[in-house]
């Protein structure tokens, strides 16, 4: 922690409170610590009352041990995430080099924390918004950890078209459903709809990437998504309707269940 002005730090506690930010003296301090300049450190606290979300403001936030950039027009990564990162680790082969595809990468936050854990691993994020992919492009300059970045929708034939034997596929796809759209926290609405919104029951996606990525795993090979609360029997069973098997459902920090994953099984059709 490093030493702040104790008077500033009330004097953005006090403008934070006044916005209803929860958490408002740790937030003060995170915000004295990373912003020199006083008067720059009193613009944000406001536009931090006005519930922008912290990691826009300050530009910076941390993912599975690293700094990764983020802002408007991507999703900022979630601690539940990393849930999804450990059960893919722990259930990689041992084999060399294997080659993974992270959908929806987004920041890049799953496919370069991978990346960090297993530096031998050929990892490729893909991502359909140009100004989300910035960021995970941005974020691979700074941490140079190997991973590619591709541009395209992978609902689209000519992009899963293009994958064939894959170790794992690994997805955070967005699951929000049309209710959650509706009532989004402040701060979520700040953040890209098409992060987000995942059809009207949120389940989209899993549908989708499940039956067009299957024919890009080898037998045997991965998929691992995260999924949000109350999700998790619905996408096990488009997981089991495709022919995977060994399926598990784990929790995160808080016991919800987080991560839904199988195996490409012998008998899955293609
Ligand atoms: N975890 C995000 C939220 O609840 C949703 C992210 C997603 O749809 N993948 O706000």
């Amino acid at each position: 922690m490093k030493i702040t002005d104790p008077v500033l730090r009330k004097e953005l506690t006090d403008i934070l409170e006044a916005g209803g930010i929860e958490d408002a003296a740790l937030e003060a301090q995170w915000i004295a610590e990373d912003i020199p300049d006083a008067e720059k450190a009193r613009e944000i606290a406001r536009r931090r009352a006005q519930h922008e979300p912290l990691q826009y403001l300050l530009g910076t936030w941390e993912f599975y041990g690293l700094t990764l950039r983020v802002g408007k027009g991507v999703l900022i990564p979630r601690a539940d995430t990393e849930t999804l990162v450990d059960a893919v680790l722990s259930r990689l082969p041992q084999t060399p080099k294997p080659e993974i595809a992270d959908l929806c990468t987004g920041s890049g936050c799953i496919a370069l924390a991978l990346k960090s854990q297993r530096r031998d691993a050929e990892i490729i994020g893909i991502e359909k918004s140009h100004d989300a992919m910035q960021y995970a492009v941005i974020n691979e300059m700074h941490l140079s950890l190997g991973v590619q970045f591709f541009h395209g929708d992978v609902t689209d034939p000519a992009v899963y078209g293009l994958f064939r034997g894959l170790d794992a596929v690994v997805s955070n796809p967005p699951y929000l459903t049309a209710e959650d759209m509706r009532h989004l926290q402040p701060e979520v609405t700040y953040e890209p709809e098409t992060a987000l919104a995942g059809g009207e029951d949120g389940l989209c996606f899993y549908r989708i990437i499940t039956e067009k990525w299957k024919g890009a795993l080898k037998t045997g090979g991965l998929l691992a998504y995260e999924a949000g609360i109350g999700q998790a029997d619905a996408v096990a069973e488009i997981l089991r309707a495709n022919g995977f098997t060994g399926i598990e459902q784990i929790a995160d920090l808080n016991g919800i269940a987080r991560v839904i994953l199988g195996f490409k099984d012998e008998q899955s059709i293609r």
